[in-house]
């Protein structure tokens, strides 16, 4: 029997269309602003016109920034509570114009009314409930961070009002005020959500929403009135914007692309798999940043998988979006269209084996459901992002093949995994790259846990404890200074001592090293002697390190008790040797005793501090929705890169490794380039603590081409720098290829002594990983 059509009225959207005029201004500082540029809003299922939007100019952009920094001092001054209430009601609007915000969305994007009225307006409800929470718990939860001020936030077209509730929820709830652009291809719903803001009364400039193409949210970026960026998107744009804020102290975070892997091993439930493999391509027409794009089925079960799927995939329907009845609605534009057609066309040629939907409409923008089988993991198809609903499926043998084929991708955003066996699921879930696992269920959301990449995928989490943290910075102002902390030079510094001629190597894999240059620096103290020389790095020295980093990935598996145990090994060891410490700092910085002896003595301490952390920085649970367990694991980057501060050579040396190493990272540092001879002692200290080798690498050499080399390299996930202004800004450009997480100090100087950001340091060297797992007998 055929199913008839169940059309959804568009009554309600129309009178709201109408109701406006067809034709929508900016939203600046609590009014309408109207342009005489406009472009069109088209719906993809028909080809209609609904309405024409305003194109921002430059001047618009600056209009809703100042209206946004004029707003800022009362939002905050309003307190959490306060804007609780706001929140809270934003919630309820949403709630009560559910069905017109649902069929609004359907219209503009084409997605199906099954899925914006069950999936995506009820998790926009969900996300400004969650922060309401959030704002009236911030003055005892994050009682140590603050609003970072006005925040530039830029969405796609995949999940319209949802992108925009993910963006502008924790961002009100911890006090800033923002300006959003939504997608060229998807305005309206924003522009509804305007209305509401306006109906709620929120005061003006708090909420400022400008449409317009690509040109105005670059002007959005490039803004100096903005202090942060949240961008969802292509990753080629996020490239852009990293480039664009690099060295102008912009907080920023990109969630971005991804290829995600949907591993089904031998023991899964094949019709729960099939069910999966629906909602993790077909859904929103497979044009999801975290689709399962990647079908890898073990071999044993992979001819009946793939038997099934066919017959499942020539069930589903595809039709106008407001109809009840469909599986698929529209892709979002002729020119996606175009794009995934295209991907489409370099599978066939490339002579895969492919299954498609036959019917689908002839009219609107309609792409078929579609299957690519036995496809080679080097594929085009099994490489792109292709935003549209194609699978591409390949087998593996083993679980270890399982996750490397997992893992060879320039993506981390999700991966899902099937299995019937809970064990294997947790021993695999933390070895794939990747921010949110789900297992044996796919593309589950939930407000009140962090969602976000790694690699090229971006950085940054959305949802979530973790999520706000992009929206707050430490109240510690006083940590980074224009002046510095450092100690003063006494100025009777002692010559070196003569004797035999030793110049140190460098230390990697738990080796010294010879520099490959052959070549060595002098190093000079305050006074002007010279007290010693140290090899000088290069590129190669760099690239041999960052593969001991790597090969050393067993230190990640240790148990943070197993680290904690080194950790006090080494504080132990430096301990017993600390008159020699002392005695090189009075040589080599023309230190006081007295400064000398602090310095070794604070150094001694924070190793402890973080070998105390070591195995105490627990993630969460998460409290999501719908039956579901969600882990919230703190993950080490991996391979980090550190360039130490000139000042505090031994403090800063073991300031940023202790943290970086009690997390289970391996480490490629770069002492002190005016004094790294305290560094080099320290190899001896690494040497009888029992620090596997690999886990710290040292590279002496000059700073800023070292800095460069690391940042480049794209098997250094995250990189540390503390240095000049100049080389901040070039570490955040060249950081941008690889889309690595960097943290620089903009030439400001940290009060390495005090450590004000003890717990900042074990941010930055993880990453939040959350693993659904369902539950229900
Ligand atoms: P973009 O990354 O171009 O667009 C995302 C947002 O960024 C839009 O609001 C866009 O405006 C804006 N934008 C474009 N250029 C700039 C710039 N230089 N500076 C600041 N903002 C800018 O994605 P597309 O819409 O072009 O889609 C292209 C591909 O991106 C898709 O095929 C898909 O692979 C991927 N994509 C990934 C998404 C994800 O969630 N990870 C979401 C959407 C797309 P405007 O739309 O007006 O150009």
């Amino acid at each position: 029997m055929e199913y008839g059509p169940a059309p959804e009225s568009d009554k309600n959207a129309m009178e709201f269309l109408d109701r406006h005029k067809r034709s929508f201004g900016l939203f600046i500082n609590g009014k309408w602003v109207t342009r005489k540029e406009t472009f069109p809003a088209v719906s993809p299922a028909t080809g209609q016109v609904l309405a024409q939007v305003a194109e921002a100019s430059a001047g618009d952009v600056d209009a809703a920034v100042k209206a946004a920094q004029k707003a800022l001092p009362g939002w905050v001054k309003a307190g959490g509570h306060e804007r609780a209430k706001y929140l809270y009601a934003l919630a309820r609007q949403v709630q009560k114009h559910s069905r017109l915000f649902a069929v609004l969305e359907s219209l503009d994007n084409g997605k199906a009314i099954r899925e914006t009225r069950d999936i995506d307006i009820p998790l926009v409800a969900r996300h400004f409930y969650h922060h309401a929470g959030w704002a009236q718990l911030m003055d005892s939860e994050l009682k140590d961070y603050k609003e970072i001020g006005v925040v530039g936030q830029i969405i796609p077209w995949n999940f319209p009002l949802l992108m925009l509730s993910w963006k502008i929820a924790p961002a009100l709830a911890m006090g800033n005020t923002l300006v959003l652009k939504p997608a060229e291809q998807t305005s309206l719903t924003a522009l509804l959500f305007a209305e509401i803001c306006r109906n709620i009364g929120l005061p003006d400039g708090v909420v400022n929403i400008i449409t317009g193409h690509g040109s105005v949210g670059e002007a959005l970026v490039n803004h100096p009135g903005v202090q942060k960026i949240a961008f969802t998107g292509s990753t080629e744009v996020g490239r852009i914007i990293r480039k664009n804020t690099a060295g102008s102290g912009k907080k920023l975070s990109l969630e971005l692309g991804g290829k995600s892997p949907f591993i089904v091993f031998e023991d899964a439930d094949l019709d729960s798999v099939v069910e999966g493999v629906v909602d993790a391509i077909w859904f929103n027409q497979g044009q999801v940043c975290c689709a399962g794009s990647r079908l890898l089925a073990q071999e044993s079960i992979a001819e009946k998988l793939y038997e099934k799927l066919k017959v499942r995939l020539q069930k589903l329907v595809v039709g106008n979006s407001l109809d009840k009845g469909i599986d698929m609605g529209a892709i979002v534009s002729p020119e996606q269209l175009k794009t995934i057609s295209s991907f489409v066309d370099k599978g066939k040629n490339e002579g895969n084996e492919v299954w498609q939907l036959e019917n689908i409409p002839s009219a609107g923008c309609f792409f078929p459901p579609t299957l690519f089988l036995n496809v080679s993991p080097a594929s085009v198809i099994a490489q792109e992002e292709i935003f549209g609903p194609v699978l591409v499926a390949m087998t593996f043998r083993s679980h270890q093949e399982a996750v490397k084929l997992a893992n060879n991708t320039r993506y981390g955003l999700a991966a899902s995994l099937w299995t019937e066996n809970i064990n294997l699921a947790l021993d695999v879930a933390p070895k794939i790259k990747a921010g949110t696992i789900w297992i044996n269920t796919t593309n589950v959301f939930d407000a009140s846990s962090g969602f976000g990449g790694y690699r090229e995928s971006g950085f940054g989490r959305e949802g979530g404890l973790e999520g706000l943290m992009e929206y707050v910075k430490p109240k510690e102002e006083k940590a980074f200074s224009e002046k510095t902390f450092a100690f003063k030079a006494a100025g009777s510094s002692k010559a070196g001592t003569g004797g035999l001629d030793r110049t140190p190597k460098m230390y990697i894999g738990g080796k010294q090293a010879r520099p490959d240059s052959g070549y060595s620096l002098q190093v000079v103290n305050p006074a002007g002697q010279v007290v010693g020389e140290v090899g000088e790095g290069s590129r190669k020295d760099i690239r041999n390190a960052v593969e001991a980093a790597q090969a050393n990935s067993k230190w990640a598996e240790n148990t943070g008790h197993a680290r904690a145990q080194v950790l006090y090994y080494l504080a132990e060891n430096l301990s017993a040797r600390k008159k020699e410490f002392e005695e090189r700092l009075v040589e080599t910085c023309g230190y006081s005793a007295k400064d000398a002896i602090l310095e070794v003595a604070r150094s001694v301490e924070r190793i402890f501090t973080y070998a105390a952390y070591a195995d105490k920085y627990d993630g969460r649970v998460h409290s999501t929705i719908s039956r579901n367990v969600t882990l919230a694991m703190n993950e080490p980057l991996g391979v980090l890169g550190i360039v130490c501060p000139d000042e505090f050579p031994l403090l800063g040396l073991v300031s940023t490794v202790a943290p970086a190493i009690a997390l289970g990272n391996s480490v490629v540092v770069i002492p002190s380039p005016a004094s790294p001879l305290s560094a080099t002692d320290f190899y001896q200290v690494l040497d009888t603590s029992d620090v596997p080798g690999g886990t710290v690498n040292i590279i002496t050499g000059p700073g800023e081409p070292l800095a460069a080399e690391l940042a480049r390299h794209f098997d250094v996930e995250g990189i540390w720098y503390f240095g000049s202004a100049e080389g901040s800004k070039n570490v955040e450009l060249l950081s941008a290829d690889s889309m690595k997480r960097s943290w620089v100090n903009y030439g400001k100087h940290y009060d390495w002594l005090n450590n004000p950001l003890e717990k900042e340091f074990l941010r930055k060297a993880s990453e939040v990983k959350n693993i659904w797992i369902p539950y229900g007998a």
